[in-house]
């Protein structure tokens, strides 16, 4: 009884501090539901409270689309004021906690280089070298390649932004030369591998080769994270069809065969975009799919009116072998030649809600209007808010 009274009191203290604080705090999370569910390790905290505790659940969080300026034409000038330091400024805090922070890095990291898209109309970014720093700042460790503006300045490009992210310890994968990736954080070992429908991208549409790609990662990593660039784009496509998506007379690829497929395979968290616009996320087999996270830090050259400037950072938390415990959407809006800022309207939670529910009125997930994410049946979300 005397334990069991000392635990109660534990208990409380932690649920105590856990509740002062506003930042979401990981390590928390662990002791209140290690102490609910486990009575093994409610004795090891009973001996000692270890200052580190081995680590059993992690935080990913994943964003949309990047591309913080381009310095390709050079006139007019579609580089951010303050050389883009301040862009990302309102998101750095929020992402505070996460183990992993993914987002799709749309066009190469390169100062020289020559215009190699053979196309009057369309859009070719290249992304200042320096503006990595931008990205290392808040917080990114995890980017993809695989997407429709990564080759936007051919071999040349793609290979100067795969040495400046090497340089900078930030993990990618989505190109030829490296298709997919292993790392290890915190004593975790994640696998990560990135597609689109594009040249010189692993190919969305090959879901064979996905596959064998996921089992590959699945069999010497704890977590496969997975990203796919596809979908067709805009307010007219928000809708997840369950088919292939065609537009511009391109085949964008049947996102939703292919993140099932990969979760079959052994992925575990399935992060989408480009569309520009958020679609709903679903929970298939315990695994998180976002099937598209918008555009979140897209300078100048992009249309961020009405759906388009909806931009939420989706924060997971997870078992360490992939499986979703909770998980919260932070809404944040983006201004034409702003950077995401948090949007009191909660637009984004509104929008991933109605698209949810019309799109997977099956899945194991229900959405409060403070965007938290819960498996049905769960009250576990407390230390959110
Ligand atoms: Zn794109």
């Amino acid at each position: 009884m005397k334990i069991r009274f000392c635990l109660s009191v534990l208990s409380i203290i932690l649920l105590l501090n856990a509740c002062s604080s506003k930042d979401v705090k990981p390590e928390k999370t662990i002791v209140k539901k290690d102490i609910r569910k486990d009575i093994v390790i409610k004795k090891k905290i009973v001996k000692s409270v270890p200052a580190k505790k081995k680590k059993t659940t992690v935080w990913i969080s994943g964003v949309g689309d990047l591309m913080l300026g381009t310095n390709y034409p050079k006139e007019p000038n579609y580089l951010p004021p303050d050389d883009g330091k301040n862009l990302l400024k309102e998101a750095t805090g929020l992402f505070k906690g996460s183990d992993i922070i993914f987002g799709n890095l749309e066009g190469p990291l390169l100062n020289g280089g020559k215009g190699f898209k053979n196309c009057k109309k369309c859009f070719s970014f290249k992304v200042p070298e320096h503006y990595v720093n931008h990205l290392v700042k808040a917080g990114f460790n995890l980017l993809s390649l695989a997407n429709n503006h990564a080759g936007d300045f051919g071999p040349l490009g793609r290979e100067r932004t795969s040495q400046i992210l090497l340089k900078n310890r930030i993990e990618f994968a989505g190109t030829e030369k490296q298709p997919y990736t292993t790392f290890t954080r915190k004593g975790i070992k994640y696998g990560f591998c990135a597609f689109a429908p594009n040249f010189g991208t692993p190919d969305l549409r090959n879901i064979e080769n996905a596959i064998s790609t996921v089992k590959k990662l699945s069999k010497v990593s704890d977590i496969v994270i997975v990203s796919f660039h596809g979908g067709a784009e805009g307010d007219k496509n928000r809708n997840v069809t369950r088919k292939p998506e065609f537009f511009y007379g391109e085949n964008r690829g049947n996102v939703y065969e292919f993140a099932h497929k990969v979760i079959d395979a052994g992925a575990d968290v399935v992060f989408g975009h480009g569309p520009h616009i958020v679609r709903a996320i679903e929970l298939y087999k315990g695994r998180f799919i976002a099937y598209s996270l918008g555009n979140f830090c897209t300078y100048a050259r992009f249309n961020l009116l009405d759906y388009n400037g909806v931009a939420p950072i989706i924060k997971l938390n997870t078992y360490k072998n992939g499986q979703f415990i909770e998980g919260k959407i932070i809404p944040m809006l983006q201004a034409f030649k702003k950077g995401p800022a948090l949007d009191k309207t909660k637009r984004a939670i509104k929008e991933i809600i109605e698209l949810t529910t019309k799109d997977f009125p099956e899945t194991n997930i229900i959405i409060d209007k403070l965007g938290n994410i819960k498996v049905k049946g769960t009250s576990n979300n407390s230390n959110f808010d």
